[in-house]
């Protein structure tokens, strides 16, 4: 009998597989789809490099800079173009250069004197007294203004979700937890800026890639477990049968026996394994909402595209009223993303605000960026290359009311016995969280034992 089982080989199972191995433990990985990844895809399409998923990731934790030189990665690290600190945000249909620091700030006509001096406030609010929307708590603390045109759109380009509906406590925890230790969130970022709120070093942040594209990164994790990771077996069922569990494969490939299980899966695919197991807890977990997003990648001829297209790219506040989210410029963001004299841009379209496109096809989907974005880059004729990837369950939702419900989930699942979740619908959906948040189970069960309930 092995000692753990992990089911579904995205970033959170494999890098908890692979830290698991190296606390020592045996591990097998099982994923039901024909490759790696899960969430993270990368195409290679007539000279583009195109993701699906994920783009990049900041590399906050030190954390994924173990997992990537131990998988031998560290010579395909790419740090994004220094141009990437710029950024867009549409307002009333033109391109405005998010602040970086106080000067710009000042003279930014991204908010209007009152609200540049409505931050002044900021330090001398108090706390909410109970949970709220991250919508609630910027208005409270840094007004309407720059909830519409700062806060909004961030929110749209990380979870493709509602400020209304997320929750600040468990979506932005850590502008949040600036408001708990501080009082303030100006007065928390002056602290830790000059290092006061700092044990050690923080890690750089920088935005990292990989020269064949964020897929390299699961593939190189699940190379380096061997034949440990089992591909295109899905797990059926799970059945605990005294000293461990069975997990019985589809397709009638047999079964697993293995001391302690990971679930490392979307929740509404875990609710499914757990359903027979126990209903309340699948109930639990399909409450989390993951709306859909597409991925829209068009690859242009330099020429035709008007802006110079010089950073990160452009988030649309829902002030705005389109469909589309925001749009990377993937080729400048990482060198390699499109051939000589091309560029390649990345959309998204959806969300919670705009569940509709799961119904829309693929000619539809790219009309209806072409059309939005046209206008605000200048983009003349059709584009060469088009490539959608539809995300039907996208991101999970950290609604109000999460707190509740993961510890409804979390008591729900202790009372399995040797049942374990590492997933990003817990403590935070980057692929960095994801990872450093394997290294800290494979940690805890190495120093401890298993952790009484996950
Ligand atoms: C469009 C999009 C853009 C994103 N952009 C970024 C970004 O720029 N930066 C960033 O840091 N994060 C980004 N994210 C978030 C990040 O990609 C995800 O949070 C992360 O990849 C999730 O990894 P995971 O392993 O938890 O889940 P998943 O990637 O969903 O993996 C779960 C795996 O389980 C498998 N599975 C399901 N059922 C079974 C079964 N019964 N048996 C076996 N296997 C099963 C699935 O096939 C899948 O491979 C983005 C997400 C999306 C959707």
């Amino acid at each position: 009998m092995i000692d753990f089982a992990i089911v579904g080989a995205g970033i959170s199972g494999l890098s908890t597989a692979w830290f698991l191995r190296q606390q020592g433990f045996s591990v097998c990985v099982v994923e039901a789809a024909d490759r790696v990844g899960g969430t993270i895809r990368s195409f290679r399409e007539e000279g583009f490099l195109i993701e699906g998923g994920p783009n990049s990731t900041l590399e906050n934790t030190d954390a994924l800079g173990e997992l990537i030189r131990g998988v031998g990665l560290a010579g395909d690290l790419q740090a994004a173009n220094p141009e990437a600190n710029r950024r867009y945000i549409l307002k009333q249909g033109g391109l405005v250069q998010m602040p970086g620091n106080a000067l710009e700030f000042l003279r930014t006509p991204l908010f209007s004197v009152r609200g540049k001096l409505r931050l002044l406030a900021e330090p001398f609010i108090g706390r909410a007294p109970a949970e709220e929307s991250i919508a609630d708590f910027v208005r409270r603390r840094l007004g309407q203004e720059f909830l519409d045109w700062a806060i909004d759109p961030f929110i749209s380009g990380v979870y493709a979700g509602d400020p209304e509906q997320l929750s600040v406590r468990f979506a932005t925890r850590k502008i949040h937890g600036l408001e708990a230790q501080y009082r303030s969130l100006f007065v928390g970022a002056l602290v830790r800026l000059v290092g006061g709120g700092r044990s050690g070093p923080a890690p750089s942040g920088r935005m990292i890639s990989f020269t064949s594209g964020m897929q390299a990164f699961p593939q190189a994790v699940a190379r380096s477990l061997g034949d440990a990771v089992r591909v295109g077996e899905g797990v059926a069922a799970l059945k605990y049968e005294g000293e461990g569990w069975d997990l019985m494969l589809t397709g009638g490939a047999g079964s697993i026996a293995a001391r302690w299980v990971v679930l490392a899966l979307p929740a509404y695919r875990a609710a499914d394994l757990l359903k027979p197991i126990s209903a309340p807890l699948a109930e639990a977990l399909n409450a989390i909402q993951y709306p859909p997003v597409a991925s829209v990648a068009l690859g242009f001829e330099r020429h035709q595209v008007g802006h110079p297209l010089d950073g990160f790219g452009f988030l649309i506040p829902g002030r705005e009223g389109k469909k589309t989210l925001g749009t990377l410029f993937s080729s400048t963001l990482f060198p390699g993303r499109a051939p000589q004299d091309h560029v390649l841009l990345t959309s998204f379209i959806g969300g919670a605000r705009n569940p509709r496109v799961a119904e829309m096809d693929e000619a539809e989907l790219v009309a209806q960026v072409l059309e939005e974005i046209r206008p605000i880059l200048g983009i003349q004729g059709d584009p060469m290359l088009v490539r959608v990837q539809l995300w039907r369950h996208a991101i999970p939702q950290y609604r109000l009311g999460y707190g509740e419900l993961l510890e409804r989930i979390r008591r729900l699942l202790g009372a399995q016995e040797g049942l374990y979740a590492r997933t990003n619908w817990l403590d935070g959906i980057s692929l960095s969280d994801c990872v450093r948040n394997g290294r800290e189970f494979a940690r805890a069960m190495s120093q401890a034992g298993p952790p009484a309930a996950e």
